[in-house]
């Protein structure tokens, strides 16, 4: 085997088993006192789960609220939104925007009616397998709808991984994607699947934000590799670089 093969295959390193402990055990205790109730939370189905990810795509959760109820009474099951014509679904999506989406969602529910009688199968390979249905979308329906041991990775989960687990290096590379995933998946527990990955958007959405995080009131604060977290100065505007350059 080459240097080459082996570098590959060796495994992202991970955290180890007492940090994976006390890491689980800090989010999940603010998130039984913090975490928000969002509808999307009272329902392990998956067709509700699927909307509301959807939804969530590039979009605040304050937007998401009113359409989810709207669509959810429009179409109540797969089968209700694979018989709608395609220009009244993308009508009712209107204004949250991004209109490729209730394409995709669209066409998911014409396919799960003609291939899985109108159900979301549960197996990650098949869930892959639909258009629209990206890695964090069909853990979040793992997790969320059959409660299996399935990581996410999103953008808010990613930062608080990078920060707490990794804390240097560049986080938009895609071997620290892949590192970032593997993280993810060694932290989610064997009980209260549900509630880990919820804390965990919760934690990115509210305290580990992009920009000055709540680092003070932070639950992982004692374990964050990135604590307190500085952020990177704003790179230079264009105008001063051309500056810098003459000098
Ligand atoms: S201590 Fe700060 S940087 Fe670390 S996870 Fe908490 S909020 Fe994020």
């Amino acid at each position: 085997m080459s240097k080459q093969t082996r570098a590959r295959r060796r495994p992202e390193p991970v955290p180890a088993p007492p940090e994976r402990r006390r890491f689980r055990t800090a989010l999940l205790t603010w998130y039984r006192r913090h975490g928000r109730d969002l509808p999307w939370r009272r329902t392990d189905d998956p067709y509700h789960i699927l909307v509301s990810e959807i939804m969530l795509q590039q979009t605040q959760v304050d937007r998401v609220l009113t359409k989810y109820d709207e669509w959810l009474t429009k179409y109540p099951s797969l089968h209700a939104l694979a018989a709608a014509p395609e220009d009244e679904v993308t009508r009712t999506w209107y204004p949250l925007g991004y209109n490729i989406r209730p394409k995709r969602l669209h066409a998911i529910a014409r396919e799960s009616v003609a291939r899985y009688g109108g159900s979301l199968p549960s197996d990650e390979e098949t869930l892959l397998s639909f258009k629209g249905i990206g890695a964090y979308t069909a853990g979040a329906i793992r997790s969320f709808a059959f409660r299996q041991r399935a990581a996410i990775l999103d953008t808010n989960v990613a930062r608080v991984l990078f920060r707490v687990f990794v804390g240097s290096g560049d986080p938009k590379s895609h071997a620290m994607k892949q590192r970032l995933w593997a993280i993810s998946a060694a932290l989610v527990p064997v009980r209260h699947v549900f509630d880990f990955n919820q804390a965990l958007m919760d934690l990115g959405a509210m305290v580990c934000v992009a920009r000055k995080p709540r680092c003070l009131v932070c639950p992982l604060a004692r374990q964050c590799r990135s604590f307190p977290f500085d952020p990177p100065p704003a790179p230079p505007k264009p105008a001063q670089v051309r500056k810098r350059a003459r000098r």
